[in-house]
């Protein structure tokens, strides 16, 4: 039997729905009796849930692993459990190359790590390191597991359904996370209570396609009626909706949004391109024409919205025309937010066997151009703030600046910039989680300063 005075330390790599199930696993291992802690020295394990979605996100979670790997020959780390995306995709591959490696669990098995922990430090000798693999979406219970959140005080992703049958031409999520698969509404509620019971404030409504929630469970799109049933909930202020998948917007969930005061008025609409010939290449549904309408009805019927986007540069076969029918549209509808990446050719996707590649260098290239002009739109939506007045979370106390930091309706946790902001005239102290008026005094390095009205 084991000894279950062994104290595990877990890393989370990759996207918020991976950074979900990590939480979900803090929960399972104490409750199987293990010491969890976020400290990362002074382990007798590890656990790495890895991201698989993208060469650059591969190469951190074998860094990753290959780091613990060398605790491990030192001797400061008994055992090593890899599980998430990577560990999905490269079962063989990992354990053929890392045999340091104790334990691997597929990403639809997360919630058997207290198993593989049990297995991991009971093996004598050569026993081969288990391997737990269910097929994603077989654990109907995967998502009801309560969590440990790992988010700063005041906010928390609520996940709304796992998997994809989008089947984009370059992406390998439906092969890793399986089938579209909603949790119930009633769950979803449930598990909102409890994250307001901790003094959550906002949430960040994530999915790999969000707007398609409801379909399998309810036989139709039911996003707006979850973000009602959200909203009633006392102590969430703010609903805030990420990977939107732009041809199921409705206009009911925009209506939804623009009427709901709980629903921020920022919108995650992944759109990866805009040129029709790209976009087909790209097995992504709709037309630039239709990207274009969309945008221009959401400026419209949201005033304010603040629009994040992101984007593939390099696809095989863009052409110079292509790219720039693409930075034509950024410079036109101002986007205020995108996050930009260079084209990777996954294994076994349709894109890895399309010839007519771009260099990486020039893939790189774009991706510099379209940073740089979307540098000026930000600076520009930012110096439109000066002497506004916003709510703004307060995430964090930022000792070098001796001040607050945290963030308004219009930036997201993770990726957006931080509004840093000083104490009010009375001097009174915000508390952390606390949602506070501020009034925007200044910008500085791209972050915007405010004061508490
Ligand atoms: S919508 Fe496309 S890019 Fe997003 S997870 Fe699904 S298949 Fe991948």
């Amino acid at each position: 039997m084991t000894q279950k005075n062994k104290t595990i330390g877990i890393i989370s790599l990759g996207c918020a729905k991976n950074q979900v199930d990590a939480e979900r696993m803090v929960t399972l291992m104490r409750g199987a009796g293990y010491t969890v802690t976020p400290r990362l020295d002074a382990l007798d394990a590890v656990v790495i849930n890895t991201c698989g979605f993208i060469e650059s996100a591969k190469a951190e979670a074998i860094e990753t692993i290959l780091e613990f790997c060398a605790l491990k020959a030192e001797g400061k780390l008994e055992k090593i459990i890899v599980t998430g995306c990577l560990a999905e995709r490269y079962k063989s591959e990992l354990l053929a190359e890392m045999p340091e490696i104790d334990g691997m669990l597929g990403s639809g098995s997360f919630r058997r790590v207290a198993e593989a922990l049990d297995a991991a430090f009971d093996a004598a000798g050569e026993a081969p390191p288990p391997e737990l693999y269910d097929a994603p979406g077989s654990d109907p219970l995967a998502d009801e597991t309560p969590r440990v959140l790992s988010t700063p005080k005041g906010w928390a992703y609520l996940k709304i359904a796992e998997g994809c049958d989008n089947n984009c031409a370059y992406c390998v999520i439906p092969d890793i996370r399986g089938r579209f698969r909603s949790r119930s509404i009633e769950s979803l509620v449930a598990e909102a209570e409890s994250l307001a019971a901790q003094g959550v404030r906002e949430l960040d409504v994530v999915a790999q396609d969000s707007t398609r929630y409801g379909l399998d469970l309810y036989g139709r799109r039911v996003l707006p009626e979850l973000l009602e049933a959200l909203s009633a909930i006392d102590g969430i202020r703010w609903i805030r909706l990420h990977y939107l998948y732009p041809d199921e917007i409705t206009d009911e969930l925009i209506q939804t949004v623009a009427d709901n005061p709980k629903i921020v008025k920022y919108l995650d609409i992944p759109i990866q391109h805009i040129s029709d010939a790209v976009l087909a290449r790209m097995n992504r549904r709709g037309t630039g024409a239709e990207l274009r309408a969309l945008m221009t009805k959401l400026r419209e019927r949201i005033p304010g919205v603040v629009i994040r986007t992101t984007l593939i540069a390099g696809l095989p076969g863009e052409t110079d025309r292509e790219f720039e029918e693409l930075c034509d549209f950024l410079r036109e509808f101002r986007l205020e937010r995108v996050g930009v990446f260079p084209f990777s050719p996954e294994e076994g996707t349709p894109a890895e066997k399309m010839t007519d590649r771009v260099r990486l260098e020039i893939a790189e290239h774009r991706v510099t151009l379209i940073e740089q002009l979307q540098t000026g739109i930000m600076d520009e939506f930012n110096a439109a703030r000066i002497d506004s007045v916003c709510e703004v979370l307060i995430e964090d106390y930022d000792k070098w600046g001796e001040c607050f930091c945290g963030r308004s309706w219009a930036e997201a946790p993770d990726v957006d910039g931080k509004i840093f902001i000083t104490a009010a005239s009375d001097g009174k102290q915000p508390m952390l989680g606390d949602i506070v008026i501020a009034r925007i005094t200044d910008i500085i390095d791209g972050d915007l300063i405010g004061e508490v009205l």
